[in-house]
Formats: structure tokens, sequence, C-alpha cells
């Protein structure tokens, strides 16, 4: 056997790395994985000799029998609670991505609005939401009203209120996280907005693939939570908060949403396939369930204090030294005036611009695997450039 372009592949840390690797800090990946001693298990296991395929509904008994179709459930069941979804009434899978969790609440929105009332929705989101929801209305179809938002990101109530036309049912995504300012959409005022102007019908999707992850393991889980906020469906990226190693997310919603879908009688699956896509990663569900049992809820609430503790030390340290810094309230994403190019590359900043901010911006997203060292590190160069 001959390994020779995967071997030369291996050198790829040493030719990446220099510095970047340990010193990423623009992206909400977990640099320290949760999953140590996944793969170690996985093989011990014997499980990785058999090939297997989430066809199916991990809900009903229907789908392609060689399968963890039965963790998949048991992720859902799990973490549907900690966003006010009770393990009776949830329903739900594990996605691809943040993305295609969208593209699920997108598509189960537009079907529970056409079945209320006859009519495609409209569909409402803010300008500062990830690019993913308007790529998925083009997919599918949807007429999208980009809502203005405040300096800080935030969807504005009185422009939501002024951009729906209320003769046509209504599709809001809520981001939990705007991409850039990790902006919070305020679901209790917007709601109100909702319920003044009453569209001919409405569906709440919240987009929260990477604060979601978080939220529920905080004291203000209350942002989330769907027993106050009344959202129809929520999506969360795996590999972000979550620490999982390959991009995955689940998409959590009712079995009221559910039952107005539209279920194909699948004959070769022997059941109803109401889901976007058919064949699903038999994998993800057992390093959802990994983490689930190796970190844990007590886990998930250290590591939400860190990201949170860590995001206040940044803003704090970077107020010091005079550095122009912002930060959302209940965010892991700060931003700043954007440093020297060699400072953005080196500690992998994300870009963004602002005129209300002065023009060029960066940031940093504080994850659970950032040593305090590298954030002390990093103010002391941006302290550099200020002396310069
Ligand atoms: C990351 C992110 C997405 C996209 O998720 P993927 O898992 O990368 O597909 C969508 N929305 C928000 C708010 C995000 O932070």
């Amino acid at each position: 056997m001959k390994y020779d372009t995967l071997n030369s592949f291996l050198t790829f840390l040493e030719r990446v790395a220099p510095g970047t690797y340990e010193t990423s800090m623009g992206y909400p990946s977990t640099i320290t994985s949760n999953m140590f001693g996944f793969y170690d298990w996985y093989m011990a296991s014997g499980i990785y000799k058999i090939f297997m395929n989430n066809a199916g509904d991990p809900f009903s008994d229907d789908g392609y029998l060689i399968s963890t179709l039965s963790l998949e459930r048991k992720t859902i069941e799990f973490f549907a609670p900690f966003y006010g979804i009770s393990k009776d009434e949830a329903w739900g899978l594990v996605t691809s991505s943040g993305t295609d969790g969208n593209n699920h609440g997108i598509y189960f929105g537009a079907r529970v609005l056409q079945s209320q009332t006859g009519m495609q929705p409209i569909v409402y989101v803010s300008k500062e939401s990830h690019y993913s929801n308007r790529r998925l209305c083009d997919l599918q179809n949807l007429e999208v009203r980009l809502v203005e938002c405040d300096p800080m990101g935030r969807m504005l109530p009185e422009a939501l209120r002024s951009a729906i036309y209320p003769e046509r049912p209504a599709l809001v995504i809520f981001s939990m996280g705007s991409t850039f300012k990790g902006a919070i959409d305020d679901q209790v005022a917007l709601n109100r907005v909702l319920e003044e102007v009453k569209p001919l019908g409405v569906y709440r999707h919240v987009d929260a693939a990477l604060f979601g992850g978080y939220l529920p393991f905080t004291p203000y889980n209350y942002l989330v939570d769907r027993t106050t906020l009344g959202f129809d469906s929520i999506a969360v990226s795996g590999h972000k908060f979550f620490g999982l190693d390959s991009p995955c997310g689940m998409f959590i919603t009712t079995k009221q949403v559910l039952a107005v879908q539209k279920a194909y009688k699948v004959d070769y699956l022997d059941g109803e396939m109401p889901m976007i896509n058919c064949s699903r990663s038999a994998l993800n569900p057992l390093k959802y369930y990994w983490v689930v049992e190796n970190v844990g809820e007590e886990g998930f609430r250290q590591q939400a204090g860190k990201v949170l503790s860590f995001s206040n030390y940044l803003v704090e340290a970077l107020k010091k030294i005079g550095w122009p810094v912002w930060k959302n309230e209940f965010s892991n994403t700060v931003f700043i005036r954007r440093p020297s190019e060699a400072t953005v590359n080196k500690y992998n900043l994300a870009r963004g611009y602002d005129e209300a901010f002065g023009g060029p911006l960066a940031h940093v997203v504080v994850m659970q695997g950032m040593k305090i060292e590298l954030i002390d590190e990093f103010v002391a160069a941006l302290r550099d450039e200020l002396v310069q």
C-alpha cells in the first residue's frame, strides 16, 4: 500500500502552521477539540468496519437499519429541552451544517405557512444576518426583505414594522449571533411588532449557529427559550461551540411543525421522509453523543462561562490600552478597529468594514479553547502598534 500523497499531506501543519494554527482567533472553532479519545473508542468498538448511513427519519422506526438514527434522535432529545422544547414535543435531525439547519427552517417554515394560508411567505431577515439565509431563500425561490439594523447589528423593530407586508404570511429569521458583530436580535421586541402588525401568518426560525451552542449553558438561557419566545425552529452548528471536528449541526423543531410537512412516502426506505436530505452522516451522531457523554451539561456550563469571561477580559484589556473595541452583550464576538495586515494575518482575524465605526474592522471570536496567554499576547501586539 502506498500513502505517499496522504503522508505528504501530513506536513500540512508545518506548512500552514508556523504561528497561524496556534494563534488563530478570528473564527468560531475550538482549537482544543472536545473529541480527544473519540477515535480510540471508535477503533476499539469496531464500528469503523461497518458502513452506516442515516437515511431516514430519526423519530420513526422507518429508514435504513444499519445506522445511528437512534442516537441521532437521542441527540435531539438531549439538546431540545435546553431550547425550551420538551423531549416529547421535539422533532429534529443532525444536519450537515448550520446552513443545512437554516435550509430546513426556511423550507419547513414555508410549508407551515403554505398550509395555513395557501400562500408563499415573504422572508424577513436582518441585513447583518449570515449570508446563508439569503442564499437559501434564493434557492427556495422565496421573496426576501432585508431588514435594517441598529449600528450594533440588531434588527430594528421599527424597520421590521415598516418592511412587513401584512397581506402575506411572514417567515422571520432571527439572528443569534450576527456574523460580524455578534448581534442578538431582540425577539421580545420583534415579536411585539409581529403581534401588532398581524401578518396573515407567522413562522419564526432562529439562526443560532454559534450562540445557540453556549447560551443555553449560561444564566442568559432565556435568550434561546422557546417557552417564552415562541419560535418554531432553531438551527445550531455542531462544529462551533460543541467542538465536533467535522461540519454538522442540529435542526430542532416541534412535532406540530413536522405534522404539516410534505412527507414523501418512500417505498425503498419503507417510510415517510419529511427531511430534505436522504443520506446523512452516521458518524456525526456518534460524535455528538461522545461530546454529550464526555463533556456533558456541566462541562458545557464551564466552557460557556469561559467563553463569556474571556470575551469580557479581552474587551477590558483593549479598553485599557485604548484600542477601539466593541462587543454586544452576551456575545463572544469582539470587534475592533482593524490592526495592521501582519497582525490580521498572524491572528487569522476576520475582516469587516463599517463607516459608523470608522471604517476597517476586524473581529475575534473567543472560544473555550483559547488560552489567556494568547489574549495577552494579542493585546500586547496591538499596544505595540499604538506606540509605533
Ligand atoms: C456559522 C454560521 C452559519 C453557517 O453555519 P455553517 O455551519 O458554517 O453552515 C449560519 N448562521 C450563523 C449565525 C453562523 O454563525
